[in-house]
């Protein structure tokens, strides 16, 4: 601590020291010497021999080298000084002039004296005005009784004690981890209540979940219910803005969280820091790693009883080190997911008391239209609500600001300039209604909510909203096939209808492929590799990427099973669209025309007489996604 502790406040010592030095010399080269030289005035020894001659000299005073006088001269005494010369009759001529005279002994200045005189003091007097000064500037800038100018105080934005005002009623939705969040805000309010019954509250809590899902708010709403001391800090700032002084940094951090307890110490994106120590591989991080490995002591090192809780969040839990994980360090794990419908709907009533909106707008409509946003797109789609109802110059947003919203988040805005030839258009149309006309004959398949046809800026030429009434979490493999089913439906219509095929199904295959790859590697839905998992999931919470773990040949057969899988269900959905061909004209036309058709349309124009087929009651339907389908 004391090494790190004297480092900030050295460099400007050492300037001063330097200046100083500087000083000191100079003024014994230059000032001193010219100084002294000063009053003697030279003079060449005629003119002192004149001088003696003609009764100016009074006094004189012979040295080693020279030789000073005294003379008056128009009723003043100089002092002079002329070089000695070698003149054996001039005891005689000072004589006959009747001049005082004399030789010193020459004076040789002690060497130590001089050094004393022309540095020691000077120095002396530098030294304790330096020291003086330093004092003073610590003093002033707070430092404790010690006058040790402290770590902390330096960068004390770092640690930013929260003003931010949020309360839990802020967040909305995610009410297991708001429970679990009150619970350790009542132990710091109350200890005593815990104490008695001898249960001791989690060192730390880490958060887990998908970006946008409200994991730095929970920290701030715990922040603003505590009213305890709350030190943030983010992960990265560990390593970034302390360059080598991560370790040190993290010692300083728990080191004032105990001078505070009961305090919150909040570190936001700990994967940085707290990633996987691997096996001495060259190129590590070594700098990470010290970082980690104090955090790792520290979070030992303090008594859980005094009131220090750690929070932490990421959404790489799995690249999280396991000695950072296991129990006494961040015992309890705090998943934040995805709002379900329930928490959409809230999440978008806590975001639209912001905004004005008219009485009409139905926020459970939008929540199930918005399925699969995280809270922070929701907050963006009421945003993007009242910015549209501002450039319409109305005074509040309306139900159409937020449907609309929710494709301009998801979707991007309508291309306005991009014009779709008529073919195109028409086969545009016939693909979407292809995905959804094969998704309404699976029974177990989500119906739409919406398809346009209408360009997006993110690419899609057109736009499926699937929509489901109510929460799954599990799918059965029969709901998953026809998900894949789903996927090529668009193609297969395109296939039936033009007998051609266009780049348009690009997003369709890669989701349909993705889909049947984990049924067979990770779900065990195949037969062959029964219950062994051919493929790990890496990050669950970003784009859950995969890592195989078989042999090249398993590949190759897993590659070939896949092919199958999807092959099969392509081949289905072409069946239900031969088998439903007159329906799917009666909606693509209905589609190219009006260029929208609404869930409710279709149903109608699909439980119509002419095609008297059972209708589709697919309200039990699969798993939420936002099927935002790429034509
Ligand atoms: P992350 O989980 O990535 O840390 P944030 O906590 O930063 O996400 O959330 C980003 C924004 O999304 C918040 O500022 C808030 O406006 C909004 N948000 C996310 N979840 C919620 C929620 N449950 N309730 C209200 N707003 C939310
Ligand atoms: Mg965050
Ligand atoms: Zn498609």
């Amino acid at each position: 601590m004391n090494v790190d502790n004297k480092k900030p406040g050295r460099k400007p010592l050492y300037v001063y020291y330097m200046v100083a030095a500087v000083i000191i010399i100079l003024l014994n080269v230059l000032l001193i010497p010219s100084i002294e030289e000063r009053k003697v005035e030279k003079t060449d020894y005629s003119t002192f021999l004149a001088g003696v001659e003609k009764g100016y000299v009074t006094t004189v005073e012979v040295q080693d080298d020279y030789i000073y006088y005294e003379a008056t001269s128009n009723g003043q005494v100089i002092c002079c000084k002329t070089v000695k010369m070698d003149d054996p009759n001039l005891v005689e001529r000072l004589e006959k002039a009747n001049v005082k005279f004399g030789a010193v002994a020459p004076e040789q200045p002690s060497i130590f004296m001089s050094i004393l005189l022309g540095y020691g003091i000077p120095i002396l007097i530098f030294v304790l005005l330096g020291r003086w000064l330093s004092k003073k500037m610590m003093s002033s800038m707070g430092g404790g009784p010690g006058g040790a100018m402290s770590f902390g105080k330096s960068n004390a934005k770092v640690y930013v004690k929260s003003s931010t005002g949020i309360k839990f009623s802020d967040v909305a939705g995610e009410d297991e981890a708001k429970d679990l969040l009150k619970e350790i805000v009542d132990y710091l309010h109350n200890p005593q209540k815990y104490r008695e019954i001898g249960a001791s509250m989690p060192k730390g809590a880490l958060l887990v979940g998908p970006p946008g899902t409200g994991k730095t708010l929970l920290a701030k709403a715990v922040a603003g219910e505590a009213e305890v001391p709350f030190f943030s800090i983010s992960g990265s700032e560990f390593v970034e803005m302390f360059v080598g002084m991560g370790a040190a940094k993290v010692r300083d951090l728990f080191k004032q969280a105990n001078e505070k307890a009961p305090c919150i110490v909040f570190i936001d994106e700990i994967d940085t820091i707290g990633k996987k120590r691997d096996g001495g591989i060259a190129g590590g991080n070594d700098e990470r790693e010290q970082t980690l490995n104090q955090l790792l002591t520290e979070m030992d090192g303090f008594d859980g009883s005094k009131g220090v809780v750690i929070l932490a969040a990421t959404n790489r839990p799995d690249s999280l080190d396991p000695a950072l994980l296991r129990p006494g360090r961040f015992d309890r794990r705090i998943p934040v997911e995805l709002p379900d419908l329930l928490g959409r709907e809230e999440i978008l009533r806590v975001h639209a008391k912001k905004i004005k909106i008219a009485d009409s707008v139905r926020f459970d409509e939008i929540a199930k239209a918005a399925a699969g946003a995280s809270g922070a797109e929701l907050a963006n789609i009421v945003n993007e609500a009242a910015l549209r109802a501002v450039r319409d110059g109305r005074k509040f947003a309306t139900q159409a600001d937020f449907e609309e919203s929710i494709e301009v988040v998801i979707a991007g805005y309508q291309k306005k300039n991009r014009v779709l030839s008529n073919k195109e258009k028409l086969i545009v149309a016939y693909h979407e209604i292809g995905h959804a006309l094969v998704a309404a004959k699976q029974t177990e398949s989500a119906p739409v909510h919406k398809i346009t046809i209408i360009p997006r800026t993110s690419g899609a030429l057109g736009y499926t909203m699937q929509v489901d009434e109510g929460e799954h979490y599990l799918m059965t493999k029969e709901e998953l096939e026809n998900k894949i089913a789903t996927f090529t439906g668009g193609r297969a219509a395109e296939e039936l209808i033009f007998h051609s095929i266009t780049t348009g199904a690009a997003n369709d295959i890669e989701q349909a492929t993705k889909l049947a790859r984990a049924m067979i590697s990770r779900y065990g839905m195949s037969d062959d590799f029964d219950m062994v998992a051919m493929e790990n999931v890496t990050n669950q919470y970003l784009g859950g990427d995969t890592s195989l773990a078989c042999s090249f040949e398993t590949q190759t057969l897993l590659d070939k099973k896949v092919v199958d899988l999807v092959k099969r269900q392509h081949q289905k959905a072409l069946n239900i669209l031969q088998e439903n061909i007159g329906k799917l004209h009666e909606l693509a036309k209905y589609l190219y025309e009006q260029e929208t058709i609404t869930g409710e349309e279709f149903m109608n124009i699909l439980q119509a007489p002419p095609a008297q087929i059972g209708t589709a009651q697919s309200n039990n339907s699969s798993e939420e996604t936002t099927a935002a389908q790429e034509v």
